[in-house]
């Protein structure tokens, strides 16, 4: 038996990434800060609920008491993050942006995942499969947002991307650190969500595939690594 915890599971891409966790046989932890709609998106997957929200240490760290005393976990989906738009669904940009803004942001997108993933290593350890998959994005591609004609390339925010690249490093570096894990980061693509007010070109479902896919790696699948879709991703 396989347990997985997803962070952000109440809605968009986490809770359908729990959906076909579910349906491939993994018991899902739906992690939600709002008790209420996680009770109710929980319900709906057929998923325990745990409240958790990514940017308080007490939260998290009830939730690893939790699920470590109902046996344990084997997969982590850092999924919970957010853009953070103005006004208008209109993305901040170079000129508007503040520190205040990218600490804000940080805290949820970075700071989350260190200090969810720092929560969960000892169960982790202890799982004799243990993968961690953190919900990147292209835009964290220093690669591809420096190269003309990629849709990556005309975004026009700081804060989002410089978080996603974060999110990149961190990956890399603690799969060098946990070498017995795989330990990957992922870019779902352009998806129709409440992060982006539902812009998306992409279906939930197939935003959420690569999610799925890195969630059910083997022991020997690739760790450190970052993918979309269709293959591997430039960093
Ligand atoms: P979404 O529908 O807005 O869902 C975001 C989820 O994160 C919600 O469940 C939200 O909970 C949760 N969340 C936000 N702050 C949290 C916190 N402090 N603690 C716990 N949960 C928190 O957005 P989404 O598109 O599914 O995003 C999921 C992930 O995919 C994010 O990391 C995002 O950056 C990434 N991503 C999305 C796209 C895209 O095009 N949609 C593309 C690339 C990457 P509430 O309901 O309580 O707010």
């Amino acid at each position: 038996m396989t347990t997985t915890l997803i962070t952000g599971a109440n809605k968009g891409l986490g809770f359908e990434t729990a959906r076909r966790l579910i349906a491939a046989g993994h018991t899902v932890y739906a992690g939600s800060r709002d008790a209420e709609r996680g009770r109710r998106a929980a319900a709906q997957l057929g998923a325990r609920l745990v409240v958790i929200d990514v940017t308080d240490d007490a939260s998290v760290a009830a939730a690893a008491k939790t699920i470590e005393a109902d046996g344990g976990l084997d997969v982590l989906v850092n999924n919970a993050g957010i853009e953070a738009r103005a006004e208008g669904n209109n993305v901040v940009g170079a000129a508007e942006v503040t520190a205040d803004m990218m600490r804000s942001l940080f805290e949820t997108n970075v700071f989350g995942v260190v200090r969810v993933t720092h929560a969960f290593l000892p169960l982790l350890q202890r799982s004799a499969t243990p993968v961690v998959v953190n919900v990147s994005s292209g835009l964290g591609s220093l690669s591809l947002m420096t190269t003309p004609g990629t849709p990556a390339y005309a975004y026009p925010g700081v804060a989002y991307p410089a978080s996603k690249s974060a999110v990149n490093m961190v990956t890399v570096q603690y799969a060098k650190a946990f070498p017995a894990m795989r330990i990957n980061a992922v870019e779902p693509g352009y998806t129709a969500t409440d992060l982006n007010g539902h812009t998306g070109t992409q279906t939930a479902e197939e935003g959420a595939e690569i999610i799925v896919r890195m969630a059910q790696l083997d022991p020997d699948g690739p760790t450190g690594g970052y993918f979309g879709r269709n293959g591997q991703l430039p960093w």
